[in-house]
């Protein structure tokens, strides 16, 4: 078999070094074509230097310039990267809004996304599904919720589902009070329970945003309206998500938190491989398995996400840039951890109601929801 050329676009990230590991492992089926990442460039020098890839860009590669190794620079290269000729599959692993120009130029030119980049498809539900039907493309999900619905879903018609239903792990804040959250420190907020994660999604998991995103995620990727998507908490990670079917069979995808086998699959959809390297499951060593409801008024974020779904237009894209603008503050520890929902709400209450029909719709619903958050904490 020839290998399938790989594009990752942010591989220094967590998603991005785990993929390096499942490609690594799987060389006879692919093979690196491109790397990108925004600045870290030793540690991209090294990922060129081991992997030989045709293409490497660098985002922001500082006063000198691009380095001699790089073949791009700036916010084009992760276009570049995604639509060379000899790309089949673009793992798209860039975090936020700035993924979104990368999928729909990847999806436009018929390739398969391995999407970890939930942004850009909340951002742009409508524009990233119709990208896919013109190009030609393929949209197939990372994030471990929506591929453990993939493969219970895979081969069935979608009329037979009757519901999703999302496991969240209720993040470091799942058993804390209103009181502790509002004392709540970056230091907290970075302690996830099951999951090693990037900075952002680490913060979104903590405040429920992350699980808001995903029910959009899930709208879009599977055409479920929203009001048969539910979400239930679930500590132990082990349980990924469930799908319910018309006759009532509920169907559930088991494995230990990894993304390694989510990549792998987004890759090899809708073929299973016998050298994934996952460990053998033991029930018993993850047991017992418990399941609570969200404390959705301890964490609003996840029905402000849900209701800018419902919303449509711009409002996803708003809430997205809205939570975006505020996670970066309350990293670089300008706000409080009870601040980033207040952001979201302030925000969708002023621009929720922007149309999204464009590109150039959403790409200024964006901008304008991060310029009200800035503005809603300077003073
Ligand atoms: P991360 O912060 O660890 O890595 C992000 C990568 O994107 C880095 O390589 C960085 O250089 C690059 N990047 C950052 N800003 C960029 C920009 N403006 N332009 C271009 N490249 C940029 O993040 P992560 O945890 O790997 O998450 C990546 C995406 O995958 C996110 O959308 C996240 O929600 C999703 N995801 C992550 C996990 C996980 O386990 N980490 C699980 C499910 C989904
Ligand atoms: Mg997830």
């Amino acid at each position: 078999m020839t290998p399938r050329g790989v594009a990752i676009l942010g591989s220094t990230g967590s998603i991005g070094t785990t993929a390096l590991r499942v490609v690594e492992r799987q060389r006879a089926r692919f093979r690196v074509a491109a790397l990108t990442a925004f600045t870290n460039a030793s540690l991209l020098e090294e990922q060129a230097r081991v992997f030989q890839p045709a293409y490497v860009g660098l985002v922001r590669s500082g006063g000198e310039g691009p380095p001699d190794w790089c073949h791009g620079a700036g916010d084009a290269c992760l276009i570049d990267a995604a639509t060379r000729e000899d790309v089949d599959i673009v793992l798209n692993a860039v975090v936020g809004a700035a993924g979104l120009n990368a999928t729909l130029a990847a999806l436009g030119k018929g390739k398969r996304v391995a999407l970890a980049n939930k942004e850009s498809l909340v951002m742009g539900g409508a524009l990233v599904t119709e990208a896919a039907l013109h190009g030609g493309g393929e949209l197939v999900p990372v994030d471990s919720e929506h591929s453990a619905i993939l493969q219970c879903i895979a081969g069935r018609p979608r009329s037979e589902v009757r519901r999703l239903v999302l496991t969240a792990s209720g993040g470091p804040f799942r058993e804390w009070t209103r009181e502790q959250l509002d004392g709540a420190t970056l230091a907290d907020a970075l302690q996830h329970p099951t999951w090693q994660m990037g900075r952002k999604i680490t913060v979104d998991s903590a405040t429920l945003a992350n699980k808001a995103l995903e029910v959009i995620e899930a709208h879009f990727l599977f055409g479920v309206p929203y009001d048969r998507i539910d979400v239930v908490v679930h500590p132990q990670s082990v349980v990924h998500s469930f799908v319910e079917f018309v006759d009532g069979s509920v169907l559930a995808q088991l494995g230990a938190p990894s993304m390694e086998l989510p990549i792998l699959y987004a890759m090899t959809y809708p073929d299973r491989v016998c050298d994934s390297g996952v460990p053998v499951f033991d029930p018993v060593a993850v047991s017992p398995l418990q399941f609570e409801p969200v404390r959705r008024a301890e964490f609003p974020a996840l029905d402000l996400g849900i209701a800018a779904g419902l919303a449509g237009g711009a409002a996803p894209a708003v809430f997205n840039a809205a939570n975006e603008q505020a996670v970066a503050l309350f990293l670089d520890g300008a706000i409080h951890f009870s601040d980033i929902a207040r952001a979201i709400g302030s925000a969708l209450a002023r621009l929720g109601t922007a149309p999204g029909g464009s590109l150039d719709a959403i790409l200024i619903a964006d901008a304008d929801a991060r310029r009200h958050v800035q503005e809603l904490f300077r003073c």
